[in-house]
């Protein structure tokens, strides 16, 4: 188990969970609960048991189905109703019946709140803090209290929001997580209040939301100012403009501030992490996102490209391998020789003078062409193996493709693609159909390749892309399609232009399965 001296408490599966178009199955959510334990985080908030039915599912689930190696689980809910007894109240006793053996109770701290959203007094507030703490300790459970409000409520009642802290703490509560519900607040007055929380005797944790885009600088300065206790959501999931983001807050504290709060090997998993969980709450990662977006260390440096060779250190605030990620060169018009070097070593070839200069030109060529190579490294690296070997020898040649697209007589359309290819001595004719002809010519191509590279059944398009770009040469407008495809160990992007989409589709589509060959240990 994590240290206790300092927390890391994720609410991902509660708070995170409350983003526009996020929704999460009960097998989701025990998913993402298996990688922030691998992440190494101390707690996990897994839901609110009893108000929420699908959260009760959860936490039964929990206790067969997860076997957490780091991580506890807390169950969150409100203090006993207004004139009732904690031990009475049916929410409290879902909350003690849950098997977190953490409970976190959000209490509301602001007194405008307590008047107008509870419709209790001040002191009633107080008692239903006090006697839910007291009884949940009591029957076992660890508490941590949500402090609602706080920051607004601490700038209307100064004396009630620090009565709150203070009953809570008294009651047995071990950590007040003073919350900037509203999201609204900047570091250097947050940390003034959380100064004055922390000299008010409680141990202090901090719940930021993103409203100002401060979500993480607050919680930074809420632990300068003496927090012990972080909260934040996976990839900064939460309502409105999001959660302050776990992974960063955890990444500044353990490599810039010396915290010791995941195991270095799962720090340098982080990056995989985030991902893995994108795919289970299916939400695009963020490619820009600090420390694990695919371009957090990507560089389009043309000016800086020669220096970065000698010492990428110069442009880069870590070393990305400290959390998984990973240093890439984005080759673009605007790249010279030293880009186009640094890429080619990252592709695993140190190019001569003279097979930059050449591939340079080629890349130069192609780009005014309209091509792009920032998005497309498989392309790239296929127009750098030709210019390396030589024209490349393929793994097979393309007499002829069709495609024909036909409306039928119930109104469906559909997609039939034949093509004619020789490979391996052979000469093959596939035909496929598909909802469109860019998936028919890519049925057809594998049909026709597949008996003789099985390997390609694993390879998938996953995404396509189209882009039509105006006439810039007194040309006719083109068009660009840049393709993704998979197979069991990663992505690749290609791209290809042509005036026709169909044309640009094809280009695209073969190399990918050019690529998708060479990947698997093909070579020709
Ligand atoms: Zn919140």
């Amino acid at each position: 188990m994590a240290d206790d001296r300092f927390h890391v408490y994720d609410t991902t599966l509660r708070d995170g969970a409350q983003q526009e178009g996020l929704n999460l199955t009960v097998a989701d959510k025990l998913a993402v609960a298996r990688h922030l334990d691998g992440l190494g985080v101390g707690f996990i908030e897994g839901g609110w048991p009893g108000a929420n039915p699908k959260d009760t599912e959860f936490f039964r689930r929990a206790r067969t189905e997860l076997d957490l190696k780091h991580a506890q689980l807390a169950a969150f809910g409100a203090t006993r109703r207004a004139g009732v007894k904690a031990a009475d109240d049916p929410l409290v006793a879902a909350l003690r019946e849950s098997g977190a053996p953490v409970v976190t109770l959000v209490a509301k701290s602001h007194d405008r709140h307590v008047e107008l959203a509870l419709r209790t007094t001040l002191e009633e507030n107080l008692a239903m803090i006090r006697d839910t703490v007291s009884h949940l300790r009591a029957e076992g459970q660890r508490v941590f209290l949500d402090a609602e409000h706080f920051f607004d409520g601490y700038k209307s009642n100064p004396a009630y929001a620090l009565e709150v802290l203070r009953t809570a703490a008294e009651a047995g509560a071990d950590v007040i997580a003073l919350c900037d519900t509203n999201g609204g607040m900047l570091p250097d007055e947050l940390a003034d209040i959380v100064h004055e929380a922390v000299q008010a005797g409680a141990r202090v944790g901090i719940h930021c939301h993103d409203d100002t885009g401060c979500a993480v600088a607050n919680t930074l300065a809420a632990v300068r100012a003496g927090a012990t206790h972080v909260q934040g959501c996976a990839n900064g999931y939460g309502e409105r403009s999001g959660n302050a983001n776990l992974f960063t807050v955890v990444a500044n504290l353990q490599l810039k501030r010396g915290f010791d709060l995941v195991p270095q090997a799962a720090l340098a998993d982080m990056t995989r992490i985030a991902h893995a969980i994108t795919e289970v709450t299916n939400v695009t990662p963020n490619s820009h996102a600090p420390y694990v977006g695919m371009s957090a260390f990507a560089h389009k440096a043309g000016l800086h490209a020669s220096a970065i060779k000698v010492d990428p250190n110069l442009y880069q605030h870590i070393d990305p391998a400290a959390v998984g990620n990973d240093m890439r060169m984005l080759v673009s018009d605007m790249a010279g020789r030293a880009s186009v070097e640094l890429k080619g070593r990252e592709l695993g070839y140190e190019l001569t003078g003279e097979h930059t200069k050449a591939l340079v030109e080629r890349v130069k060529e192609l780009e005014s062409r309209g091509f792009t190579f920032e998005a497309a490294d498989a392309s790239f690296e296929l127009l750098l193996r030709d210019t390396v070997h030589g024209e490349r020898k393929r793994h097979f040649e393309v007499e002829s493709w069709r495609v024909i697209v036909e409306r039928t007589k119930g109104g469906e359309l559909v997609s039939e693609a034949t093509v004619k290819v020789h490979a391996k001595g052979e000469r093959i004719v596939a035909t496929g159909e598909g909802n469109g002809p860019v998936n028919a010519l890519d049925k057809a191509v594998r049909l026709a390749l597949e008996q003789l590279y099985p390997e390609l059944a694993k390879v998938q398009l996953v995404d396509f892309k189209v882009r039509i770009l105006e006439d810039t040469h007194g040309t006719d407008a083109v068009t660009r399609v840049l393709i993704t495809s998979s197979d069991d160990t990663g992505e690749w992007a290609t791209v290809g232009v042509a005036e026709n989409i169909i044309d640009a589709s094809w280009q695209a589509l073969e190399q990918a399965v050019t690529y998708g060959l060479l990947r698997a240990g093909r070579d020709c």
